[in-house]
């Protein structure tokens, strides 16, 4: 008998002691293994003579970006139906944001049912599904310029800071929160980025080097995919060599929207891999932020590019934007965190979507976000679980979804402080269009809108009254901000 023999002979003995406790799940439920691969992209009119050589290239990806309506109707032909081209003729005009599709995004749009698609939702817009702004948004919902010491900078939490590093991504989402200032050239993105550079970046340096108790530097744009090569080597040499510097993070959602530059533009990962080691030998953390937001965006090219990364020892993390009819429901959000964590993405952040213009049919109510939270937590690993945020218009930064002082559902508004980074009051407004009808003929009177917003500030004020009543901490010095 060999020793193989002898073990599967034990195997078979201990089986049949084994109790299951549980049946086996049903295997429909590993759906978030199932990625899809071969050339799903060569049922797009345009594309069908294209090989998988070809459409992995980051340079066709980025030569074939469309940013034009025509550009669209070109590359998906009669896959859709005239009015369907009408519709986003009139989604272009109306918004405020530039549209910059990639062939890949393109090719995973479900273009039999374009009006449901996930994808088709985050980036080409449609006249007939826009809804009004809410009455209280503003540009710039998060302040980021308020909290700005010099131009792209922003010094918002203690010891950490974001640094806008050029104003150009790979695609552009609807939702973009920083449409104040991303996506203004269309053209050419190349010269965007080097302007990018220059004196603005040696003033930020300045000041990240002057501010002893800044440890931790965001790199976002924009989009950091953007950067040349050299440019995130000397980004992240100059932060890494500086002493109060710990942590570094590379933001960029390219690997959701074009992986395949993590396959072939060799340059861009061989710098990024330089950097990651350069911190390692210094005992600083890089790492790679990025943003999915549906399963559907996660496919075989998108774990080869996550494994090239992983390989080099790069820990990539995911921050998602919750939107409604893309990801809103538990289904589909358990089956983004699951999909994230098998391809070695840590789900980081949810956060609530920003009160950004032209997109209030993409936004969510606060309750829709606590509801899905509290049963996606438990489902995976603690450091897989997102957590689920509402970064605090007026620039009181992000917190916890339900960590609110008063939520009036009824008005749709809920009211954060956020005792560490700023004093005072933040608010978040729900869409109007899902409140019941007499809130929604409220908000349409401009008369009635303070009368909501300082009441919904009473009850928070009095919840706190009570909140300090039973706490037993001593908050009198660590209130404010702790600058
Ligand atoms: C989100 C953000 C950061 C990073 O915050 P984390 O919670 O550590 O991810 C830093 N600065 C600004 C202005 C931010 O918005
Ligand atoms: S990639 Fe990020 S910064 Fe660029 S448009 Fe999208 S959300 Fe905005």
């Amino acid at each position: 008998m060999t020793t193989e023999t002898i073990q599967i002979g034990k195997r078979e003995e201990h089986a049949e002691e084994i109790k299951h406790l549980k049946p086996a799940v049903d295997p429909a439920t590993l759906s978030h293994r199932d990625l899809l691969g071969g050339d799903f992209w060569r049922k797009i009119p345009a594309y069908k003579d294209v090989d998988g050589t070809t459409f992995l290239d980051h340079k066709f990806q980025m030569r074939n970006t469309i940013t034009r309506v025509d550009k669209l109707l070109s590359a998906v032909q009669d896959l859709v139906p005239e009015s369907f081209y009408e519709d986003v003729a009139d989604g272009f005009r109306r918004s405020p944001m530039s549209v910059r599709v990639s062939p890949y995004l393109l090719s995973l749009i479900d273009w039999d049912n374009p009006y449901e698609d996930p994808l088709r939702k985050q980036f080409i817009p449609v006249g007939s599904k826009l809804l009004p702004d809410h009455p209280k948004l503003t540009l710039d919902s998060l302040g980021e310029q308020e909290d700005a010491p010099t131009p792209g900078l922003t010094h918002r939490y203690r010891d950490k800071a974001l640094f806008l590093t050029l104003d150009t991504c790979p695609v552009y989402c609807r939702f973009c929160t920083r449409s104040y200032a991303v996506g203004i050239d269309t053209e050419d993105v190349e010269k965007v980025s080097l302007k990018a550079k220059g004196n603005r970046w040696e003033q930020a340096f300045q000041y990240i080097s002057e501010r002893p108790e800044l440890e931790d530097i965001v790199i976002s744009g924009g989009d950091a995919y953007n950067l040349r090569a050299a440019q995130i080597r000397l980004i992240g040499e100059t932060l890494l060599n500086m002493p109060n510097i710990r942590r570094i993070r590379f933001a960029t959602k390219g690997p959701a929207v074009m992986p395949q530059k993590l396959l072939t533009d060799h340059d861009w990962v061989r710098e990024l891999t330089w950097v990651a080691e350069h911190g390692r030998k210094l005992h600083k953390e890089v790492v790679v932020h990025t943003h999915f937001n549906h399963p559907n965006e996660i496919t075989e090219i998108t774990r080869n590019a996550m494994n090239t990364l992983y390989e080099r020892g790069i820990i990539i993390r995911n921050q998602s934007v919750l939107q409604r009819g893309v990801n809103d429901t538990v289904r589909e959000m358990r089956e983004l965190v699951r999909r994230l964590s098998y391809c070695n993405v840590q789900p980081y952040y949810v956060y609530a979507h920003d009160l950004v213009s032209g997109v209030e049919d993409l936004r969510t109510t606060i309750q829709t976000g606590m509801d899905i939270e509290k049963r996606v937590r438990g489902d995976v690993a603690g450091f897989n679980t997102p957590t689920f945020v509402c970064d605090a218009p007026g620039g009181g930064g992000k917190r916890q979804i339900h960590s609110f002082e008063h939520y009036d559902r009824s008005t749709g508004i809920s009211v954060y402080t956020s005792p560490a980074v700023k004093g005072g009051f933040f608010l978040y407004f729900d869409p109007v269009d899902t409140l019941d009808e007499e809130n929604q003929a409220r908000w349409a009177n401009p008369q009635e809108r303070q009368p909501m917003v300082d009441s919904a500030l009473e009850q928070a004020r009095a919840n706190m009254k009570d909140a300090a009543r039973a706490s037993s901490i001593d908050t009198s010095d660590a209130d404010g901000p702790v600058h």
